[in-house]
C-alpha cells in the first residue's frame, strides 16, 4: 500500500461506480478507482491525494497533510468515484486514482497532492455564486439536462454529459467539471448577456448563441473551449433585393435593400468592431418592369452596419425605470465631456432609415467608441 497505512481493517468492497455521500464513518479511504470528482464542499476535513494521473485541481494544493488511518477502507473493482457535498464528515484519502477533478471549496481542510503525473491549477477568478445556489448541477457520465430561464448558472460533472441552457436572460456562470462535456447556451431573443466559463478538467466546450458573450473566466486544465455563433446576417436584413424589386411595380421607383456585405475588411466600417456580422445597405432609383430594374437613374452607393451598430442587431431588451434614469443621466454625463464629443460620429445609426430602436441604443455606445478598431465581445 503506497500510503504506508494500514487499510485491512475495515475494508469493503465495491464495484463500478461510487458515490461518497457522507454515510461512511471518516477517515474515509478509496483505492485504485478510475476517474474521481470531488463537488465543492466534498470534504469536511482534510484530504491526501497519492499517486493519481492527472490532477486537475480549482483550489491549491500545496498543504501537508498526515496520513489518516481510514475508519472506512473501499476497495474492490472501482470504476469513477464522485465525492458529494458533504461526503465526507471529516478526512479522507485517495490511492492510485487515475485522473482527479477537484472542484472549487471542495476542501474545507487542507490539501496536499503527491506523486500526480501532471497538475493543472488556474487562479484567474471565481464563480460568483455558490454551487448550492446554481440553477442546475449535473453530475455523472454521459447525462443530459436542460436548464429554462436560469437566473444564476448551472454546473456539470463528471464525463460527457451534456446541458443545455435556454432563454437566459441574466449574465450567468457555468462550472464545468471533468471531461468531453458540452454546454450550450441561449438567450431569450434580443437579449444581450454574458456568460462566464469555469473549467477544470479537459476537452470541454461552452458554446453560445447570438447576443451571448462567452468567456473563459478560469481554467484549471487543458483544451477546454468557449465559442460564440456567428451573429445570423438575416436578422440585420429588413427588406432583400429580391423584395425590393418585387414591391417597386411598374415605372420609376427609388428602392432600398440590405444584403451581406461585399467587404474584405475584418472591421466594420462603420463603427470599427472586429470579427462581426456586415451587411451593406444599398439604394436604386430605376425604372422598374416584372420586377427588374431596366434603367438606373441612381445607384445610390453603400453603407456598411453589422451586429453591433445595426439597430436590428441591438437587444430589444425592456429597460426597467431605474435601468432608463441610470442611462439617462449616463449619456448626459458622456455628452458633456470634451473628450469624448468629437468621436461621437462614427455612430451613424441615428439617421439610418427604420432605426426606430436607434436613440436609446445609440445612446449606450457614446461613451466607448474612441478605438478605431474596438473588438466589442
Ligand atoms: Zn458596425
Amino acid at each position: 500500500m503506497s500510503s504506508g497505512t494500514d487499510w485491512d481493517t475495515n475494508a469493503v468492497e465495491y464495484s463500478g461506480d461510487i458515490a461518497v455521500n457522507g454515510d461512511e464513518t471518516p477517515p474515509v479511504g478509496i483505492e485504485s478507482p478510475e476517474d474521481v470528482y470531488f463537488l465543492p464542499h466534498s470534504i469536511e476535513g482534510d484530504l491526501k491525494i497519492v499517486n493519481a494521473e492527472y490532477v486537475f485541481a480549482d483550489v491549491p494544493t500545496g498543504d501537508t497533510v498526515d496520513d489518516p488511518t481510514p475508519e472506512t477502507e473501499i476497495t474492490g473493482s472501482l470504476e469513477d468515484a464522485y465525492y458529494q457535498p458533504h461526503g465526507v464528515a471529516g478526512d479522507a484519502i485517495l490511492v492510485n486514482p487515475e485522473d482527479v477533478f477537484i472542484a472549487q471549496d471542495a476542501v474545507e481542510g487542507q490539501l496536499q497532492v503527491v506523486g500526480d503525473e501532471q497538475r493543472f491549477y488556474d487562479d484567474q477568478a471565481s464563480p460568483q455564486f455558490p454551487y448550492a445556489q446554481l440553477d442546475e448541477t449535473v453530475v455523472g457520465w454521459q447525462q443530459s439536462a436542460t436548464v429554462t430561464e436560469p437566473r444564476v448558472g448551472a454546473a456539470v460533472s463528471g464525463y460527457d454529459s451534456s446541458l443545455t441552457i435556454e432563454e437566459a436572460e441574466h449574465d450567468l456562470d457555468v462550472y464545468v467539471l471533468g471531461s468531453e462535456h458540452e454546454v450550450r447556451v441561449t438567450s431569450q431573443v434580443g437579449r444581450e448577456l454574458s456568460v462566464n466559463a469555469f473549467f477544470v478538467g479537459t476537452n470541454n466546450t461552452v458554446s453560445a448563441g447570438p447576443y451571448v458573450d462567452v468567456t473563459v473566466a478560469n481554467e484549471s486544465g487543458t483544451d477546454n473551449t468557449a465559442t460564440q455563433d456567428t451573429f445570423p446576417v438575416d436578422r440585420l436584413i429588413e427588406q432583400t433585393e429580391t423584395d425590393a424589386y418585387s414591391e417597386a411595380g411598374f415605372g420609376r421607383a427609388q428602392v432600398t435593400y440590405q444584403q451581406s456585405a461585399d467587404t474584405d475588411d475584418e472591421y466594420c466600417p462603420n463603427c470599427g468592431c472586429v470579427d462581426v456580422t456586415i451587411i451593406e445597405r444599398r439604394q436604386r432609383d430605376a425604372f422598374f418592369a416584372f420586377g427588374s430594374p431596366v434603367y438606373t437613374y441612381d445607384d445610390g452607393g453603400v453603407s456598411y452596419e453589422c451586429e453591433e451598430c445595426s439597430p436590428r442587431g441591438s437587444p430589444k431588451m425592456q429597460l426597467t425605470p431605474d435601468e432608463r434614469r441610470e442611462l439617462f443621466s449616463w449619456s448626459e454625463l458622456a455628452t458633456a465631456d470634451d473628450d469624448i464629443t468629437p468621436v461621437t460620429p462614427v455612430r451613424s445609426r441615428a439617421v439610418i432609415p427604420g432605426a426606430h430602436s436607434s436613440g436609446l441604443t445609440g445612446l449606450l455606445y457614446l461613451g466607448w467608441t474612441f478605438s478605431p478598431f474596438r473588438h466589442c465581445q
